[in-house]
Formats: C-alpha cells, sequence, structure tokens
C-alpha cells in the first residue's frame, strides 16, 4: 500500500481537522510495513477525490488518527477502454488490481466462446468484491478514481449492440498473438483493447471485433498470460 484511501464518509466525519479510522486493514498495514508511530507522515488520498499526506496523531489497537492535507489531483487516467474476456477467479484478482493500477477507468468483462461458464458465477464479481481489488490496485499506483466495470454474459450482443459506442471515437485494437500487425506505440489518441480468454478468442470472435473497426495485433510470438499481455499492451499503446 504506497497510499492510503479514505472514504469520503471518513473525512466528512472528521473533527477539528483529524480522520479518525477504526481497526480495519489499513492500520494493521501502516503499523507492520510503514512501523507508523504517532508524528509519521503517510501519503492518503480520498476515494474519487485529492491526494495529500497524513500526519499520524494517534496510533494504538483501535484505530489510526490522522491530520489530513490533501493538495493534489489524482495522476490523468490512461485513455483506454478495455475490454476483457472474463478471465477465470484465480486470475480476475490480479487483472483487477493491475487495470486500477495502470489507471485504466472503463473496464467491460465479455463472454468468449473459450470462458467456462461458471466463472460468471464467481463470488469475485460481486460488486463490494470487486472494488476491494480496484482499491488494491489504486493504493499501489496512488490514484483515488474507481475505474468503472461492467459484465456482458453474451459475447454478440456486447460487440453488435454496445461495442460500436465503445469505440467510437478511438482506436480500437483485438490483441491476438498470430496477428500480422504489430501492436502500436505510444498513441497519441483514446483506444479501445479487447484482450481475450486464456485460450485466445476463436475466428468468429477477431472477425466480429474487426467487424466493429478493431484491428488485430500482436506483441511478436511470445505468447503471454493474461494478466502479462495486460500491462505490456497498456505500457505499450499509452507510452509514457
Ligand atoms: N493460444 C492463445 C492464442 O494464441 O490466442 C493464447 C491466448 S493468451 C494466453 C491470452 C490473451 O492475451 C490473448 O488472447 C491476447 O489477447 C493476449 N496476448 C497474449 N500474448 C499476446 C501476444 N504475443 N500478442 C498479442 N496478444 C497477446
Amino acid at each position: 500500500m504506497n497510499t492510503l484511501l479514505l472514504a469520503p464518509s471518513e473525512l466528512a466525519a472528521a473533527a477539528d481537522g483529524v480522520v479518525r479510522l477504526a481497526a480495519d486493514r489499513r492500520l494493521r498495514h501502516v503499523r507492520a510495513v510503514h512501523r507508523a508511530a504517532a508524528g509519521t507522515v503517510l501519503r492518503v488520498g480520498v476515494l474519487g477525490g485529492r491526494l495529500g499526506r497524513a500526519t499520524v496523531v494517534r496510533i494504538d489497537d483501535t484505530g489510526l488518527d490522522l491530520a489530513v492535507v490533501l493538495d493534489r489531483e489524482p495522476p490523468p487516467p490512461a485513455p483506454l477502454t478495455l475490454v476483457l474476456a472474463l478471465p477465470r477467479p484465480k486470475v480476475v484478482r490480479r487483472v483487477f488490481q493491475a487495470v486500477a493500477a495502470l489507471g485504466v477507468k472503463r473496464l467491460c468483462l465479455v463472454a468468449a466462446w473459450r470462458v467456462e461458464k461458471s466463472y460468471w458465477e464467481s463470488p469475485l464479481l460481486a460488486a463490494a468484491a470487486v472494488t476491494a481489488e480496484l482499491v488494491l490496485g489504486l493504493e499501489q499506483a496512488g490514484d483515488t478514481v474507481l475505474p468503472a466495470v461492467t459484465l456482458h454474459r453474451r459475447f454478440k450482443p456486447f460487440v453488435e449492440d454496445e461495442l460500436p459506442a465503445i469505440v467510437a471515437g478511438t482506436r480500437g485494437f483485438v490483441a491476438h498473438p498470430p496477428a500480422a500487425g504489430r501492436c502500436p506505440c505510444d498513441l497519441a489518441a483514446p483506444a479501445t483493447l479487447a484482450i481475450g480468454p486464456e485460450g485466445g478468442f476463436i475466428g468468429y470472435e477477431v472477425d466480429a471485433l474487426e467487424r466493429q473497426g478493431l484491428a488485430a495485433v500482436s506483441l511478436g510470438p511470445r505468447v503471454l498470460r493474461v494478466e502479462q499481455a495486460l500491462p505490456a499492451l497498456v505500457a505499450r499503446l499509452c507510452g509514457p
């Protein structure tokens, strides 16, 4: 946790400029990892709001009191919408964290032929569970703005009815290892990027995405896991 994130309600409840946090994951972390004591200065942010710093006023088993100064805006978002074939539950947690840490602000999880239907029943897709993983990614990267995550259980209606509005005004790509085109670097324009399931998109799906204006692109002959392909593609498209 590089940045401790406060809920807006915690900030609103501050008395005399001091935010009081109950004993929770954040307290355990700043004690165990930061070895915080009275006077320690921590990086903080407010979910959906500004970043800044907080001086520890009191810390004990019952909670944490912080004098908070919020003086910076969160970093700019990655100008990219991600369309991702739903990964298996073990991977999806890491993907949520990576999406938030990379600054992607819109994630559409979609069905595909090689996505097992049982994955949609995972408790990790419950809204609270998704938010918990996204917050870990924001804390890691020092951001405060949660990505919007939507679930699309049917590939064809999503691609034909919803994707056109998502792609409009962006450059679209589908990451596909055998594609002839190389993934471009440092796009100046907003992008829409589709990443396939562990077994890859089938030909029908690549064709359907291409019909909506997504160009098939490759990172080269090394076939990467989804959680490896994601940062490689986002870093390449959005560039430093
Ligand atoms: N055998 C599958 C295939 O050839 O498509 C491998 C799928 S890979 C484990 C999962 C997804 O990550 C792919 O569908 C693609 O979107 C992305 N990916 C992985 N390696 C890639 C590469 N070298 N170039 C482009 N995309 C890649």
